[in-house]
C-alpha cells in the first residue's frame, strides 16, 4: 500500500476505534458483587444500566461493546482484553459502604444489612492508566452531565478511612483516583468506573431502579463520552 493510502487508512481505522465504548458489567453470576437493601445482587443492577447506556450512546452515534452480561466474564484482565480494540473503557457497577456503617432492617420477612447513611454516584480513574488525561476528561464530563441531570456525588470514598482514601481528582464531579483497581489500570484504552448509586441505601435502590431514572442516569452518561470522545 502507498504510503498516502496507508495513512489515510489508519486515521480512518483508529477514528472509528477511538468512538467505540466498551461498556463492561461489573461482576459476574458466582460473584455478584454487593447485595442491595432488599437482596438484590449489585449484577442485576448492572446488567440494566449496562443495557441503558449501551442504546444511550448508541443513539448518539457512538459504537458499543458490551462486555459480561452474559455474567460468565470471572476474569477481570478478559475483560480489558476483549476491549482492546475499543476506544474507551467504561465499568458499570453499583456502590456500597464499609462494613461498620451497615445497620439491620427486616425486608419480606428477612433481616438484611443496609445504610441510609451515603448516596449518589463516583467515578473513578487510575493513575497508572497509560491515557490518565483522556480517562479523567471523560470522567468529569460523565460527572457533570450527571450533575446537570440532578444527580449528585457521593464523595464518601476520598474519607480517610480503612477501605477508602480514595483522593479526589475531580471532588467538584465526584472522580476519585482508584490507581489499582485492575480493569482500570489493566486497560490499554482510557477507562473509567462509575458507581451509579448506593444499593444498601434504601430510597436509592429503589431510585435507580426506576426506568425514568436509569434512562436519566445512561442519558447523562452517554451525554459526557459524547462530549470527552
Ligand atoms: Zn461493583
Amino acid at each position: 500500500m502507498r504510503p498516502l493510502f496507508l495513512l489515510v487508512f489508519c486515521a480512518a481505522a483508529s477514528a472509528q476505534a477511538r468512538t467505540t465504548v466498551a461498556i463492561d458489567v461489573g461482576h459476574f453470576i458466582e460473584e455478584p458483587g454487593a447485595t442491595s437493601a432488599r437482596g438484590r445482587p449489585e449484577l442485576d443492577f448492572n446488567r440494566d444500566l449496562a443495557a441503558e447506556i449501551e442504546s444511550a450512546a448508541r443513539s448518539r452515534g457512538l459504537k458499543t461493546l458490551l462486555i459480561g452480561y452474559d455474567g460468565f466474564m470471572s476474569r477481570l484482565t478478559a475483560r480489558t482484553a476483549a476491549a482492546r480494540n475499543a476506544g474507551f473503557f467504561l465499568a458499570v457497577h453499583h456502590d456500597s459502604v464499609q462494613p461498620q456503617f451497615l445497620e439491620t432492617w427486616e425486608f419480606d420477612r428477612v433481616e438484611r444489612p443496609f445504610s441510609d447513611r451515603y448516596s449518589g454516584f463516583s467515578l473513578f480513574v487510575s493513575r497508572k492508566n497509560r491515557s490518565l488525561a483522556r480517562s479523567l476528561a471523560c470522567a468529569s464530563a460523565m460527572g457533570e452531565a450527571l450533575r446537570g441531570a440532578g444527580f449528585s456525588p457521593s464523595l464518601y470514598h476520598a474519607d480517610p478511612i480503612p477501605g477508602e482514601n480514595k483522593p479526589f481528582a475531580d471532588r467538584r464531579n465526584g472522580v476519585h483516583y482508584y490507581d489499582n483497581l485492575i480493569v482500570l489500570k489493566t486497560a490499554r484504552t482510557p477507562a473509567v468506573l462509575l458507581e451509579a448509586g448506593v444499593i444498601v441505601n434504601r430510597d436509592e435502590e429503589l431510585r435507580v431502579q426506576s426506568e425514568g431514572v436509569r434512562r436519566r442516569i445512561a442519558a447523562a452518561v452517554a451525554d459526557g463520552l459524547q462530549w470527552c470522545l
